[in-house]
């Protein structure tokens, strides 16, 4: 049976690297390569990191109902085509989808058992310095972004499982952990993931992190801006 993974996160968290990363290591693991109507970016490929369409193709994608969810962010919109879904089905490989916070309820409510994990930085100065690092944006965008991720961050606990991005090795560890835990956990077969990844991905589980995650959203909450969109 596939497992769907979803991983949301403010940008600029990590969340790209971390994904190229697992989709290394976990064998049998397809990532979801979403239609998108912004420009590529960089090094970006089209049907790599995603399919770039004009938005009129888009909509009629829309009309006639290809996509499992989709969203508008950033201004443009996002969505996942109900194919893949049905190609890891077919070929018994689990999905991983990389959406943001209103796809990820969409999916929730569609497959109620999908797996999701939402990537936080340290704190809001380790993100500027990320999103600075990335070297991809202007300054406005930057402040746009920062000023996005205070409001996102605050749908961390519609999420099963919390990832701290901090040490990037220790990341790559924790989000494998995850997903071959959840992995062996639906198989019902015993013993067949390491007692290790049972144990990073409890210590991932939002009931387990509510207290590390307090000092995180703080730093949000007294930089942002007033009313900052
Ligand atoms: P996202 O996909 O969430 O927008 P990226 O994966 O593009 O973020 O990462 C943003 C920047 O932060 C990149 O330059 C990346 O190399 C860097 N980065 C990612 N994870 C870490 C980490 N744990 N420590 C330091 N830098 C990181
Ligand atoms: P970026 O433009 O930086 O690649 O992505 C912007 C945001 O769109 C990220 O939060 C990313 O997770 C989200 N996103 C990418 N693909 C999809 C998708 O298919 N559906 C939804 N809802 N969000 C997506």
């Amino acid at each position: 049976m596939t497992t769907v993974y979803i991983i949301s996160a403010p940008s600029g968290s990590g969340k790209s690297t971390l994904v190229n990363e697992v989709l290394k290591i976990v064998p049998g693991l397809e990532f979801s390569i979403s239609y998108t109507t912004r420009p590529p970016r960089g090094s970006e490929k089209n049907g790599r990191e995603y399919f770039f369409v004009p938005r009129e193709e888009f909509e009629k994608m829309i009309r006639e109902d290809e996509f499992l969810e989709y969203a508008e962010v950033f201004g443009n919109y996002y969505g996942t085509a109900r194919l893949f879904l049905q190609d890891a089905k077919e070929t018994g490989r689990d999905l991983l989808l990389d959406i943001d916070v209103q796809g990820a309820a969409q999916i929730k409510s569609k497959i109620p058992d999908a797996v999701s994990i939402f990537v936080l930085p340290p704190d809001r100065n380790r993100l500027e310095e990320r999103l600075r690092k990335r070297g991809q944006d202007a300054e406005d965008v930057i402040q746009r972004r920062l000023a996005t991720a205070a409001r996102e961050i605050e749908n961390y606990s519609k999420y099963d499982y919390i990832l701290v991005n901090d040490r990037l090795e220790e990341s790559i560890e924790a989000l494998k952990s995850i997903l071959l835990a959840e992995r062996h956990r639906r198989s019902g077969v015993q013993r067949s993931a390491d007692d290790s990844d049972m144990a990073r991905a409890e210590h991932c589980r939002l009931s387990n992190v509510r207290e590390r995650v307090q000092p995180i959203l703080a730093s949000f909450v007294t930089t942002a801006a007033p009313g900052g969109r």
